[in-house]
């Protein structure tokens, strides 16, 4: 017997896209129901930066004092430690406003407190081990109850989005149907309700993938962040107090040939690249066990919604980790949705797609050019850096083997607002609206 529910707005997923988007709905007045796969937030793979917009954003909700207090480490500045010397590469401070630094949080602390203020709202509702599988459809014609697709998959013709099909953790729990006059799409890239939805990303290439893992950090080491290139090597480190979040960036593919040659190797090279790590690699990673592949897709939906059906976040466009945009690109796009679609929640009854095709609208552009500005990262700085034999080829001791637009950032201070801005801010920074502020 199939457990059968009923919400206004189902949100599928919980990270910083969902968790923004429940918020700011349920401060509208609005019932919302946020299904998460997971029994809690802590994932490790996660970004952990927040940007200027974001913070300002959280102003904006009254919760500036509370995210002030959780434990974080700032960044004024993003820059590369290169073989020839450091180079500034984005200067965030010359950004107007109170927050003109990147706050580094681990993305747990942030979505629990999001969890937090919206469970002050009595219409939301955030149901945790709860895993969406797919979709409910409404014939167009019919006026029959809401059903599973056929069996290959398909969706009645003309059909409408009308909930979710999920299960809650533990094993043998039946299928539960979560009935939904909106069903929003915040799974992130891999979205499993996108792919019921039949809507498919177009997929740009891209040159990396990263390898995840955690070092010990001791006291005495620099704070905040660390970016190194070094002979075909890249490698980002987080400060997350006693330990290094590092992402190492290596050729898309290259897994299981790097893999083969061993964790010494491995870490001769990172010692190589970073000499004051070398006395504590023996510790971490101590097996390929510890090293964990994020596979980096770079990708966008032509078309963000259907009759019931709105993605947004990853799920509507996976964005790489160059410039650490994609948690302030996915809050972004569920500002702007809650904004949007309240006024045709409010008013009861289904979301004309117009709606819906308004939210993509906004936001289509501002994610086309992040992507954009990705793409040429990938080819002008990621591609040349790991390119193997330049890197063999090149003189480290000069700047000549570095990127030519790191270079320029480097050489010229002025142009380092413009990275600054783009990353910190984004091109259409969006606010709470009134509604939603305490
Ligand atoms: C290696 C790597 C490093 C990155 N580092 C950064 C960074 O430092 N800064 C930055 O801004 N961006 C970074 N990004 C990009 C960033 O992680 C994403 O753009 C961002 O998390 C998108 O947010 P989202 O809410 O759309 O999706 P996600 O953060 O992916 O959240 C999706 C949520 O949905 C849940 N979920 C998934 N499937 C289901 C299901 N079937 N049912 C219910 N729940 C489900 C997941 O558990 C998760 O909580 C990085 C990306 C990669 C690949």
């Amino acid at each position: 017997m199939t457990a059968i529910e009923r919400t206004r707005v189902a949100i599928v997923g919980g990270g910083p896209a969902g968790m923004f988007l429940g918020l700011l709905l349920a401060r509208g007045g609005i019932e919302v129901t946020v299904l998460e796969k997971h029994a809690d937030f802590l994932r490790d793979f996660r970004g952990d930066t927040v940007h200027p917009s974001t913070l300002t954003l959280l102003d904006e909700l009254g919760l500036g004092p509370a995210f002030e207090a959780l434990p974080q480490r700032r960044i004024t500045w993003v820059g590369a430690d290169l073989d020839s010397g450091p180079a500034q590469l984005g200067d965030l401070s010359r950004l107007r406003g109170p927050h003109n630094y990147i706050a580094l949080v681990p993305q747990w602390d942030l979505l629990e407190l999001l969890a937090d203020a919206a469970s002050k709202e009595p219409s939301f509702r955030l149901l945790r081990e709860a895993e969406a599988s797919g979709l409910l459809w409404e014939g167009a014609d019919s006026g029959a109850a809401p059903g599973k697709a056929d069996d290959d998959g398909a969706a009645p013709a003309g059909a409408r989005v009308a909930g979710v099909v999920w299960k809650p953790g533990g094993e043998g729990e039946p299928e539960r149907h979560l009935e939904a006059d909106l069903v929003v799409a915040c799974d992130g890239r891999g979205s499993v309700v996108r792919a019921a939805a039949g809507l498919e990303p177009t997929a740009f290439g891209v040159p990396m993938d990263v390898w995840w893992f955690r070092v010990p950090r001791d006291p005495s080491d620099p704070e905040g962040a660390v970016g190194r290139i070094h002979r075909g090597q890249f490698l980002i480190m987080i400060d997350r107090g006693d330990y290094w979040q590092c992402g190492y960036v290596i050729r898309k593919g290259a897994d299981a040939k790097l893999r083969s040659q061993g964790i010494a190797a491995f870490r001769d090279r990172l010692a190589d690249a970073l000499p004051w790590l070398a006395g504590r690699l023996a510790e971490a990673p101590a097996s390929f066990d510890d090293v964990k592949l994020l596979d980096v897709r770079l990708d966008r939906l032509s078309r963000w919604h259907l009759p019931g059906f709105l993605a947004i976040g990853d799920a509507a466009h996976a964005m790489s980790p160059v410039g650490g945009v994609g948690i302030n690109l996915a809050v972004q796009d569920a500002v702007a949705a809650a904004r949007i679609l309240r006024p045709a929640l409010a008013g009861g009854g289904l979301v004309p797609e117009a709606v819906l095709q308004s939210v993509q609208r906004r936001r289509w552009w501002p994610t086309a050019l992040i992507q954009a500005f990705q793409q040429l990262a990938h080819r002008a700085v990621v591609g040349k850096v790991l390119d193997e034999d330049a890197a063999r080829a090149a003189d480290w001791t000069t700047s000549e083997h570095v990127p030519l637009p790191l270079r320029m950032l480097d050489a010229l201070p002025a142009l380092r607002v413009v990275p600054a801005r783009l990353v910190g801010i984004g091109p259409l920074p969006e606010h709470a609206p009134p509604w939603a502020r305490r």
